[in-house]
């Protein structure tokens, strides 16, 4: 997915986006149901049916308002893996990113962090290494000192051929005052800081630059922790789900998005949430709104 699909909010409407993400989960469908049904860890409180019943329906009915051609009525499946989901995430977390870096008088770099490709069996306790490894580079004196800002993402990408994951973040970080004059961080004392953090023997992939597009370096840590289309890709059906159940589990429950220093100071004092992935709408008739049904492939106007 490009980060284009994200900041791009006005070559075509809302629901031209979301039907296009429609027909994209309904590729995927198949797959994620079956991780549900599958997974032997649900009980019957979890309410298996309903969870597929609500991914099968993600979005089908929408209410925007009349003026602001905002969503404020929807019913989303809240799947990690669902398409139309991850765009309503990620294009909401870009705006509230944007909102809450605009008045920060800083320059902004981009640092991606990762280890080698590991096999689906290994892949939690991969995510967990990385995550603790940039906990443990964050708090760096050093580090603290170039750097008074973080918002980390996390974003698994799938090789067919191999059949390996390759988890890494994304860190979109906000300077010192001071930085561009006296401290300056150059990519092989970088990856020297990530070797010793992530504690690891080998050669490793690390990259740093400076930030001159701010919108497309904030989509590049909101966007989707997983490519669908990594998986889509493949023609082999059991590989598939064997792929889509790895990364469903691998993501479930975590947090896939993170802040730190000044950047999470300001999204406190704006009241803005970065920290959860809220698709906070609600299903009720609403004022001013009005009322969509996907239909055939696109949404069609309708009576409450
Ligand atoms: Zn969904």
């Amino acid at each position: 997915m490009d980060n284009y699909n994200i900041i791009d909010v006005k070559s075509q409407s809302i629901l031209e986006k979301l039907a296009e993400r429609i027909k994209y989960k309904e590729r995927i469908l198949p797959y994620l149901e079956e991780v549900y049904t599958s997974d032997t860890s649900m009980t019957i409180a979890d309410r298996i049916e309903q969870k597929v019943e609500n991914l099968k329906n993600c979005a089908k009915e929408i209410m925007l308002h009349d003026e602001t051609g905002q969503i404020t009525g929807a019913k989303f499946c809240k799947h990690r893996l669902c398409p139309v989901c991850n765009y309503r995430r990620s294009t909401m977390l870009w705006h509230k990113v944007k909102e809450v870096i605009k008045d920060l008088d800083t320059d902004f770099l981009l640092i991606t962090l990762t280890v080698r490709n590991c096999e689906g069996c290994r892949l939690k306790e991969t995510i967990d290494h990385i995550l603790q490894s940039f906990h443990r580079i964050t708090s760096r004196r050093k580090w603290r000192k170039c750097f008074h800002g973080f918002i980390r993402g996390l974003e698994i990408t799938y090789n067919y051929e191999k059949n390996t994951f390759h988890p890494h973040i994304h860190i979109l970080v906000s300077t010192s005052p001071e930085y561009f004059k006296e401290e300056y961080l150059d990519i092989q004392t970088l990856r020297e800081w990530w070797v010793q953090s992530a504690k690891l023997d080998y050669y490793v992939q690390v990259d740093i630059r400076k930030v001159k597009d701010k919108d497309n370096a904030i989509a590049e840590v909101v966007k989707y922790a997983v490519k669908i289309a990594d998986i889509l890709e493949q023609e082999q059906d059991e590989q598939r789900l064997q792929a889509t159940k790895t990364l469903s589990q691998a993501i479930a429950n975590r947090r896939l998005m993170s802040t730190g220093g000044n950047i999470k100071k300001l999204a406190k004092i704006k009241k803005i949430n970065l920290e959860d992935d809220v698709l906070d709408e609600v299903y009720e008739k609403r004022k001013n709104s009005k009322y969509f049904v996907y239909k055939d492939g696109k949404y069609v106007e309708e009576n409450f």
